[in-house]
């Protein structure tokens, strides 16, 4: 059986604040952030604010099987905007799970020539390939955020038909369905 972690948003700031203090307390300055599309951007945008950098950029990156693969491949889907060139660049998501998203943003952002590349998520699975250089905390829940609850309700009811009242318990609150 899986188990879930319902996040709040209260969890999801302080975590964030809990990463800005550790990039500040190593004397980093941050000159860009990007955010990861979708589930990154909104931890990209309190890391903005909390360490005072208002350069942002974002990427979106999405799993997708070629033919003649067997396991799903991440592929930068939405271009960076922003330039990053001789810039110190932090790249936010909100969890490194197998840690393929932040190795193909990492492969990408290169490219562009930043002077460093950072990396941060609010939540690290155990058995990730990539290790943020900044996490709030580790877990192998499969975590519920405040920004993709619906969807996570949305599948849990439709796909896996458990009942409102069991998904409430998941996503720790009561949640309404919306037709
Ligand atoms: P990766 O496996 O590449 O490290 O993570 C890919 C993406 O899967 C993340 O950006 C995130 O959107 C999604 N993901 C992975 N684990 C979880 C989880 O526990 N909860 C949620 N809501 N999304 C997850
Ligand atoms: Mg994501
Ligand atoms: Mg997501």
């Amino acid at each position: 059986p899986v188990k879930f972690k319902p996040v709040t948003w209260r969890e999801v700031e302080e975590g964030c604040a809990k990463i800005a203090e550790q990039i500040s307390s190593r004397g980093i300055k941050v000159d860009v952030i990007v955010g990861v599309l979708r589930g990154g951007w909104i931890p990209a945008r309190l890391l903005s604010d909390y360490l005072g950098t208002p350069t942002m950029g974002a990427l979106e990156v999405k799993f997708y099987r070629g033919i003649g693969e067997t396991a799903e491949r991440p592929v930068v889907t939405q271009p960076l905007i922003v330039d990053i060139r001789d810039k110190v660049v932090l790249v936010v998501d909100d969890v490194a799970d197998t840690g393929k998203t932040l190795n193909i943003a990492i492969n990408f952002l290169t490219h562009y020539g930043p002077r460093k590349i950072l990396t941060a998520a609010l939540y690290l699975k155990p058995w990730s390939m990539h290790r943020p250089d900044f996490y709030a905390e580790e877990t192998d829940a499969w975590i519920v955020f405040p920004w993709d609850k619906a969807e996570t309700v949305e599948e849990l009811v439709r796909k896996k038909g458990l009942s409102l009242e069991e998904v409430s318990k998941i996503t720790g609150e009561d949640i309404e369905f919306i037709e």
